[in-house]
């Protein structure tokens, strides 16, 4: 039975103070309400000890967005995965849309990041997904095949426990826009099968698959009832303490 996780990924929000505030309401949404799944949250780097700080005791786990690509040396402005490690961080986002789509990080980056990600002895959350003419098209399916075939297979040690995928449909994500559960479970299935594919049955079963793209408390109860959506990837709304736990309170009804 897979563990279902709802991660938020603050993106470009909250500096530490505010970063505390929220993780602080947060923890006491969840000491009111405590949640069966896996909640995680991903501040910017600078607040990352702050809000380590409130979490301290409570079920919430610290994640980042982003890590270097690169183990150390002469890479002014980055930060690398075991910097990562040290600030009590578990999770590390690799590949999100945005990094895509406006850092122009590839495939290549990915997979350094990932095994680093790894080596750091922490768990990846890996996002792809289709664009808006991609879906029009009708090669949504193709585009998360490619995408996921030519990241998986090059991976030192990938397992259902240190990799987490995320089908993030770039047409949902920050729009208002969300996949009907229709159509991330068909998604969700494929990528379970490419998985299997490439890893084998066991794992591909074991391996979490989240949904990310405009998830609400009034949408996360359908999509995450859905056979292969094991949780969700939320950015806005992980903005909103209320909000969030709406979404995770959806959780806890499937
Ligand atoms: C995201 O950026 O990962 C995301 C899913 O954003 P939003 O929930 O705002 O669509």
């Amino acid at each position: 039975m897979r563990r279902i996780l709802v991660a938020g990924n603050w993106k470009l929000n909250k500096g530490p103070r505010h970063a505390a505030d929220l993780a602080h309401d947060l923890v006491a949404g969840l000491i009111a309400a405590p949640a069966e799944a896996e909640v995680l949250v991903c501040p910017p780097f600078v607040s990352l000890p702050a809000v380590y700080r409130e979490l301290s005791g409570s079920q919430v786990r610290l994640g980042a967005q982003n890590c270097a690509a690169a183990a150390a040396g002469a890479y002014t402005g980055e930060v690398s995965a075991e910097m990562l490690a040290e600030t009590g961080a578990e999770y590390v986002i690799v590949a999100h849309s945005e990094r895509r789509s406006i850092f122009g990080e590839v495939d290549d980056d990915f997979v350094r990041k990932i095994d680093l990600v790894h080596a750091a002895g922490m768990s990846a959350i890996f996002c792809y997904g289709e664009q808006l003419a991609e879906r029009k098209s009708g090669s949504a399916q193709a585009v998360v095949r490619r995408q996921i075939e030519s990241v998986l297979p090059r991976l030192a040690g990938p397992t259902a426990a240190n990799l987490v995928l995320a089908y993030e449909p770039v047409w949902a994500i920050g729009t208002g826009e969300t996949a009907t559960p229709e159509q991330a479970q068909e998604i969700h299935a494929l990528s379970r099968g490419i998985v299997g594919e490439i890893l084998g049955p066991d794992v591909a079963d074991a391996m979490r698959i989240l949904y990310g793209g405009s998830m609400k408390p009034g949408n996360a109860g359908d999509l995450l009832g859905r056979a292969d959506i094991d949780g969700g990837l939320v950015g806005g709304a992980s903005l909103d303490a209320a909000d969030f736990m709406g979404i995770i309170s959806g959780a806890a009804a499937v």
